[in-house]
């Protein structure tokens, strides 16, 4: 059985049992990947559930490295992480309400600790968020019991997706793996579960008392990163100027992106150079923003009350949100893509090149693909790419240079503000054509076409690649191939490190025999 089912059957087989259990002194939230306060479904019915009986409510976040290790986690979205929680505290702060945070190195010590702490607390009931990789699944159902022998009510709450891991499937009660026909039922759910997009209230004020019962919870400071994931404090510097953290500023950014940008959104979306995205998804990562509230706001934008009707750029973006929800649907019905296995698996067969040289050229942006390098620079520096270059980097990784997917999966994770398995390894899957709903293997994408078509006038690989600030014209596509030889050796910008069209055929032919097509 899928970790996910078991863990809807558990809370299903122990709601009588847990809904005797009493109040005790105080209500837990435990925050994971759900950082703010504002419509946070675990964390209202958490609040509730304190207001009715009078009690506290305690919220708490465990750093735990080895989780970040696990996870890949990079620096950078540590980093966000502990930003983010410190506006979270601020927050509760003023609600009188506590964050007790805390770091435990081995992820297999924070249940015994956490339920440490419950008892410590007095607390009875205790909520939080459901993450749907199958580690996090697992443990939420074990707990679900170890906490039931302690007298104590675990609630796992679905809060991080629009539409629930489950609740929609196909005709034949299949699970959708392929993107239309899922956004379609997606689209009728919640016109059908209109709730789905309901704001949840904000958590109330404690009573005065919980600022002294519990006066060492609030004098907690938040955690350091752990040393291996710490960034120095010029990048620490640089991305926290990209990148503000906490939910204030996703909502002002959401608020932004749709009083400017979202009308747009459709038509320019592609192209790098244009700034036309929300650049909302750290946040919907740390989960400083919820997918519904983005949802929710965007609608309200619309002349439509239909999410697939009224402006193309409102429900293009919406679309785009969902594209989220889909994937983490496939995460939890088919838990084997989190180890590493393609999700087609007859893709499994392919052979790769594994290639040090390739890969650091590639990681290094020193391709001699203009585009490809633009994009691989801008990671470097922002710890964020667009969209479009993700695609194009992905594919010329795995076609081009042939090298497996996966490693590519693992930098971008290792390397990315907005590192969300789910997402990611979609997107691996879809460019490396190994994934669910992927783009067909015999696609591949030129890099010179896709550099030519959406950034045509070279802004995006100006900015990034400095050196090629000089070349004017539709050279900057291809310098070596356009005339600009001289100017592009002398800025000591490299000679592309391939053959696009004899990489393609090489793909072609591994792809076809890794089927056992030829
Ligand atoms: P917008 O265009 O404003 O879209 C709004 C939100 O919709 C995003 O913030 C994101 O949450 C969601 N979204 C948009 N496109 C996608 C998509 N294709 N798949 C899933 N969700 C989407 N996204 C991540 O959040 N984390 C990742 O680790 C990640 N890795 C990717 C790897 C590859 C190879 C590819 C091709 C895509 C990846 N994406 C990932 C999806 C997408 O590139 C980013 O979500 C998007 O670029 C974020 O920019 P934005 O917030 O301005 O997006």
């Amino acid at each position: 059985p899928r970790p996910m089912d078991v863990l809807h059957s558990k809370i299903k087989d122990t709601k009588a049992q847990r809904e005797t259990i009493k109040v005790g002194e105080s209500v837990v939230h435990w925050f994971k990947r759900d950082l703010r306060m504002f419509d946070n479904r675990g964390l209202s019915q958490a609040s509730e559930k304190a207001k009715e009986a009078g009690v506290p409510l305690i919220c708490m976040f465990v750093v735990s490295p080895q989780d970040y290790q696990a996870h890949l986690t990079s620096k950078a979205r540590v980093d966000f992480d502990l930003r983010t929680l410190e506006v979270l505290r601020a927050d509760l702060g003023e609600l009188d309400i506590p964050l007790y945070t805390t770091t435990i190195d081995k992820r297999k010590d924070v249940p015994s600790h956490i339920l440490q702490k419950f008892q410590e607390w007095g607390a009875k009931h205790v909520f939080c968020n459901i993450e749907y990789e199958v580690d996090e699944l697992r443990r939420e159902t074990k707990l679900i019991d170890t906490c039931l022998q302690q007298g104590v009510d675990f609630s796992p709450v679905h809060d991080d997706v629009v539409v629930a891991p489950g609740s929609i499937s196909s005709g034949t009660g299949k699970q959708y793996s392929v993107y239309s026909p899922f956004f379609k039922s997606w689209v009728k759910h919640v016109h059908e579960h209109p709730h789905l997009l309901v704001e949840s209230p904000a958590p109330s004020a404690n009573p005065e008392a919980a600022r002294k019962k519990f006066k060492a919870l609030f004098d907690c400071e938040i955690p350091s990163a752990p040393a291996n994931k710490s960034l120095s404090a010029e990048d620490r510097e640089r991305l926290a100027s990209f990148w503000p953290a906490g939910e204030h500023e996703a909502r002002d950014r959401l608020d932004r992106f749709l009083a400017e940008k979202i009308k747009s959104y459709q038509a320019v979306r592609n192209l790098p150079a244009a700034n036309s995205t929300s650049l909302l998804s750290p946040h919907l990562s740390a989960g400083s923003l919820a997918a519904r509230t983005a949802v929710r706001l965007a609608q309200q934008a619309n002349s439509s009350k239909r999410l697939d009707g009224g402006s193309a750029g409102i429900t293009t973006w919406i679309s785009e949100v969902a594209w989220r929800d889909f994937y983490k649907h496939v995460m939890a019905h088919w838990p084997y893509i989190c180890m590493g296995k393609a999700f087609k698996y007859e893709y499994s067969n392919i052979e790769w090149e594994y290639d040090d040289e390739a890969f650091r050229r590639w990681t290094e942006g020193t391709t001699g693909f203009p585009i490809v390098d633009a994009a691989m620079r801008q990671v470097k520096t922002m710890a964020w790419m667009h969209n479009r270059c993700r695609m194009i980097v992905a594919c010329f990784l795995a076609k081009d240079l042939m090298l497996d997917w996966r490693m590519g999966e693992k930098y971008f994770m290792e390397n990315l503000i907005d590192g969300d398995f789910a997402s990611n390894n979609g997107g691996w899957g879809f460019s490396a054509s190994t994934g669910v709903d992927p783009q067909p293997y015999f696609r591949i994408f030129n890099p010179l076409l896709q550099s030519e078509k959406f950034d045509e006038s070279g802004e995006y690989i100006r900015k990034w690649v400095p050196e090629l600030k000089g070349i004017e014209g539709k050279a900057i596509h291809d310098p070596y191939g356009r005339g600009a030889q001289k100017q592009a050796e002398k800025a000591g910008y490299p000679k592309p490190m391939l053959d696009h069209k004899k990489c393609r055929e090489r793909a072609l032919e591994r792809y076809k025999v890794g089927l056992g097509r030829s």
